[in-house]
């Protein structure tokens, strides 16, 4: 290692304390280029992290080791498969039913890295490794079927895993609802609050389900202060940012914001590749290559659905003895596939293109005119050749509520129905949308 990281990692140690210089400077190196500091992290979890936290320590630090102010400049470089954390397989074998709520199928070792999910995968198991300690709470948020829940079980397991006697809970949020509303109709309020209370890890899924439902709220509350004030660690999961959940009050709002959001995006084709032939190894299937792309290359973003596709593709291969090939995935997902083959992403693209902006203008938060038209009419499109809802709409439009896409809608009947040149035009976008897919499914036919 070079001079400046010696003098730097001297200079952080000794004002950073230990077990968070382990957990943040350990993996990262630094070095001079010409005017500027440069600071290799593994992933942009790290940067963030040490942006948010270390900053100004840096710089100062930096000043003081080099004598002149340097540009501080972060870089990513990935650490190599071996420097890794591992966790050995047979570890996670142990949570019996009826004593553990997590599901034993979820695990870290079982959560494939791709560049979509690496800051979720990151900020889960730096929660894990040092509960309640680097951040509280953690909330992981991102579309459905892209690995919450997944993220949220391997946690557990690994908490469990380093303390065994740790209480962890997971419960969805609608059993967590469930339990309360039976907690008090049978007088049971009490050790409720007992068992909530005394978690070390209480695990969450799904809290957009609290949308409305004040008693939940009021106790949850509760629940968080506690946990929060002891360092417990609290895990949530949403398929929104906590502020965009209707009728979340605010001073939970607050709350679920005080430690570190994480998103969830939709996977890239290689991540798909690389998660739907993890998901066949489970089952001690090598899936060909080919199979995989074929599969990885459908427009379906949600996980759980392309794993759908793919236990469908080995049931029939099994059911009729015959081998795993490009060819069958065809002949089993083209019947299956049909209207589900425009995205909201193709529509975006297709639109953003046609009316000269760009797609993260539509998704983004600007107000002029020449970005809310096309904005409205990728609304309008989406709802019109998806089977998204309303409010997923908005989530994929950059976390619009629900509302501003009903409006939105609307608007573009009423100018469809008023102005013919402007209904010419988006019908020949929509029939653009259509082709395209069509050529889509074609390929799947014919090739
Ligand atoms: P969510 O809670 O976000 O709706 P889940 O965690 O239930 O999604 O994931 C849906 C399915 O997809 C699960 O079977 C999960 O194991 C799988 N999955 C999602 N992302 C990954 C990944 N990166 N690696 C392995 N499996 C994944
Ligand atoms: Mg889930």
């Amino acid at each position: 290692m070079n001079e400046l990281h010696n003098a730097l990692s001297r200079q952080l140690k000794a004002v950073v304390p230990n077990e968070e210089f382990q957990a943040w400077f350990q993996p990262v190196s630094f070095s001079v280029e010409n005017d500027e500091a440069v600071v290799s992290v593994p992933n942009r979890f790290y940067e963030a992290w040490i942006k948010d936290h270390y900053l100004e320590t840096l710089e100062k630090a930096i000043r003081t080791a080099e004598n002149r102010p340097l540009k501080l400049r972060f870089e990513i470089k990935p650490l190599s498969p071996e420097a890794r954390p591992k966790i050995p397989a047979e570890k996670y074998k142990t949570s019996e039913p009826g004593q553990s709520t997590l599901a034993a199928r979820y695990t870290f070792n079982n959560f494939v890295i791709g560049p979509c999910n690496e800051l979720a995968h990151a900020a889960c198991l730096s929660a894990a490794e040092r509960p309640g300690k680097v951040y509280n709470p953690l909330v992981l948020y991102g579309g459905a079927g892209l690995g919450k829940s997944h993220l949220l079980h391997a946690a557990g397991h690994l908490i469990k895993q380093r303390n065994p006697n740790a209480k962890v809970h997971y419960s969805s949020l609608e059993s967590y609802t469930n339990e309360l509303i039976d907690a008090i109709r049978t007088e049971g309020v009490a050790s409720f609050h007992n068992k909530y209370r005394n978690m070390d890890c209480l695990l969450i899924d799904d809290i957009q389900f609290l949308a409305k439902r004040e008693r939940t709220q009021e106790e949850l509350f509760h629940t968080f202060n506690t946990l929060f004030e002891a360092e417990r660690q609290i895990i949530m999961t949403s398929d929104k940012l906590p502020r965009e959940i209707h009728g979340l009050e605010k001073r939970l709002v607050t709350r679920f914001e005080w430690g570190l959001l994480a998103d969830l995006q939709p996977p890239e084709e290689e991540t798909k590749i690389a998660i739907l032939q993890n998901k066949a190894l489970e089952k001690g299937i090598e899936l060909p290559r080919d199979v995989a792309f074929l599969l990885a290359q459908q427009p379906e973003t949600n996980v759980r659905v392309l794993e759908g596709y793919l236990n469908r593709v080995i049931a029939v291969s099994r059911h009729k003895n015959r081998d795993l090939s490009a060819e069958l995935v065809k002949e089993v997902l083209v019947p299956l596939l049909g209207e589900r083959q425009i995205t909201a992403d193709e529509v975006m693209k297709l639109v953003s293109h046609e009316y000269g902006v760009r797609v993260a203008d539509i998704t983004g938060a600007k107000k002029s005119r020449d970005i809310s038209l096309p904005r409205q009419i990728s609304m309008y499109l989406i709802r019109r050749l998806t089977r998204l809802s309303y409010p997923e709409i908005g989530r994929l439009m950059g976390g619009k509520d629900h509302s501003t896409v009903v409006k939105g809608v609307k608007k573009m009947n009423g100018l469809m129905e008023e102005d013919h040149e402007f209904a010419r035009k988006l019908r020949n976008v929509e029939k653009k949308l259509m082709e395209q897919s069509r050529r889509r499914i074609g390929e799947l036919t014919e090739s």
